[in-house]
């Protein structure tokens, strides 16, 4: 039998118009609009495309944007004092600082600047301890997602056995965490598992979070497991998109206009007739990171109106 494939992009459209709604609901209740805030620093491609699909969405949903844009050789102090004023601007409720950053800038540094109660992203430490500790609070956009996807898609994790390829801060840790809140057996694994494919084998659930194209492979995966892939990886080599892809058409369509496509962590070919339900990439977990930013900025929002979980 095919696998199910679990579609990001209807699930995030549901979560947008249930967005659309709170924000409405938020600014006739109070008579604001949930902004948010993002910042960028230098002109790499890939985050100029991921910030203005975040500025859209914003405005697509009735939210308001600001954006702050740095040239690529800013400074930390720089940086910071945009972060502070948008910090103490009460029309402000999420911030957030698009990642990666250059050289010459750490980002732990500078998300520790943001303050917890706009941290729409879940990156300050503040808001990784309540995590960690299973309390309500901000959580990464990308685990945040895939967890809906999971809740959305009718598979629970209880009592499953979970793989996580990938111990970013980003993604593996709070995917981890989450997966673990859900009450799944979770094996958190990274660039020095031994035996990588065997530790996978052993799970109902695989995440696959680690940035190289097609990494795992049949040999990762047991029949009849649920495969989420986060990778999200430009291949402009006909010969490895073919060993990851196949002769997908829609791959090969943009392959074939663009030059490059992109592809997930996982081998497409030989690991989708092998999993009961599985993420495409493009289309599974990136449209669901989008949704979740927006529904943590309105959250936001309310909870600077309300009060906070932790106030
Ligand atoms: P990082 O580079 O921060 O982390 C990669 C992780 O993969 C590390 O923990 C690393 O291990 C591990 N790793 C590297 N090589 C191997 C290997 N051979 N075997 C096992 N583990 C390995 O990446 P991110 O977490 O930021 O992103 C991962 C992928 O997800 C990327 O493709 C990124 O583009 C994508 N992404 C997609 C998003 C979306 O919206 N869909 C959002 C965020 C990311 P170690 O710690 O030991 O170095």
């Amino acid at each position: 039998m095919p696998p199910t494939l679990l579609d990001g992009k209807r699930i995030a459209d549901e979560i947008l118009h249930e967005v659309r709604l709170q924000a409405a609901d938020v600014s006739a209740r109070y008579d604001v609009i949930p902004t948010l805030a993002t910042l960028m620093v230098g002109d790499d491609p890939a985050s100029q495309v991921y910030v203005k699909k975040k500025i859209k969405t914003c405005h697509e949903l009735g939210l308001e944007s600001r954006h702050c844009q740095f040239p690529a050789d800013a400074t930390r102090s720089q940086v910071e004092e945009a972060i502070r004023e948008f910090n103490e601007d009460p029309s402000v409720n999420g911030i957030l600082l698009q990642l990666p950053l250059p050289q010459q800038l750490n980002a732990d540094n500078l998300l520790e600047q943001i303050h917890p109660a706009k941290d729409v992203d879940g990156f300050h430490p503040f808001n990784v301890g309540r995590l960690l500790l299973g309390r309500p609070t901000f959580v990464p956009c990308t685990p945040a997602g895939i967890m809906e996807l999971l809740a959305r898609s009718g598979i629970s994790a209880m009592g499953k056995t979970a793989a996580v390829v990938g111990r970013s801060n980003i993604v593996g840790k709070p995917v981890a965490a989450l997966l673990l809140q859900q009450h799944a057996t979770v094996i958190l694994c990274h660039s020095r598992t031994r035996d990588l494919a065997a530790v996978c084998r052993q799970a109902d659930i695989v995440v696959a979070a680690v940035g190289k194209p097609g990494i795992l492979t049949a040999d990762h995966v047991r029949e009849g497991a649920v495969v989420v892939d986060v990778g999200i990886n430009s291949v402009s080599d006909a010969g490895e998109l073919r060993r990851v892809v196949g002769e997908s058409a829609e791959h090969w369509s943009t392959f074939q206009k663009k030059g490059r496509a992109l592809v997930g962590d996982v081998e497409w070919r030989t690991v989708q007739p092998r999993a009961a339900a599985i993420t495409p990439v493009p289309g599974g977990i990136g449209p669901l990171t989008i949704a979740m930013l927006m529904r943590s900025t309105v959250q936001a929002c309310r909870w600077q109106l309300e009060g906070a979980p932790w106030s």
